[in-house]
């Protein structure tokens, strides 16, 4: 039967955790598979705010997402970068209140890197292709972070195989080890035997509030 693949357990993973009814982010919309997904779990009633700095990428997901029937009332796409995430969303109206106070958000991904297909992606030398990068993507994480509600979790397939790569894995890494364990809880899912190219996941559990001002 073998071990989930790294993309199968982060979305195990958000699978657990998001309840119809729920807002839900992909924070790399790319071909559109995550936003898919969410949108699925969030159901009817619930939302999903996706974002990437490309049109053609926004485009596509909105393909797959059309190809896939999906009610626009699900969700939004927004062409913007992801450290700009918290007045995107907080301006949704659905964030939903427990206790009255706002509920938060289930989940958000993470699938960095390029898109794939993206023609220039073939060199790895190549400094035109579009890759997410350390100075956007850590302050993209705290941002998901302080919007996440208790439970929630944020999700990161990283793809240490491209040029640049490997420094935002090990930034990714550094930054998910460094938060206080009474904050979240945070897991590396990565295949020990497999090259050190190899894509691999951590996450991020939220654990509490207090820490992240919400
Ligand atoms: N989750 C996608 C899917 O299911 O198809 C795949 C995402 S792809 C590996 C990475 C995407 O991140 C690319 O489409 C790229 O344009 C986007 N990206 C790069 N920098 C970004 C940023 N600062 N904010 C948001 N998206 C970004």
């Amino acid at each position: 039967m073998g071990f989930l693949s790294v993309l199968s357990f982060a979305h195990q993973l958000v699978q657990q955790r998001v309840q119809a009814g729920d807002m839900a982010i992909d924070a790399t919309a790319g071909c559109g598979n995550d936003t898919l997904l969410l949108c699925r779990l969030v159901g009817a009633s619930g939302r999903v705010v996706a974002f990437d700095i490309q049109p053609e990428a926004l485009e596509q997901t909105q393909v797959r997402l059309a190809a896939a029937g999906m009610d626009p009332c699900r969700y939004r796409l927004v062409l913007a970068s992801h450290h700009e995430m918290e007045a995107y969303v907080k301006a949704e109206d659905r964030l939903g209140k427990i206790d009255g106070r706002d509920a938060g958000v289930a989940a958000v991904m993470f699938n960095l890197g390029y898109l794939p297909g993206d023609g220039s992606a073939a060199d790895e030398s190549d400094g035109e292709r579009i890759i997410t990068r350390p100075d956007t993507t850590i302050p993209a994480m705290e941002a998901a972070l302080r919007l996440l509600r208790p439970g929630g979790v944020l999700t990161a397939v990283l793809y240490p195989g491209h040029s640049g790569g490997r420094e935002e894995a090990e930034a990714v890494e550094a930054w998910a080890a460094g938060l206080p364990q009474r904050a979240a809880q945070t897991l590396r899912y990565s295949f020990t035997n497999a090259p050190a190219t190899a894509p691999y996941l951590v996450a991020v559990e939220k654990k509490s509030s207090r820490e992240y001002n919400r």
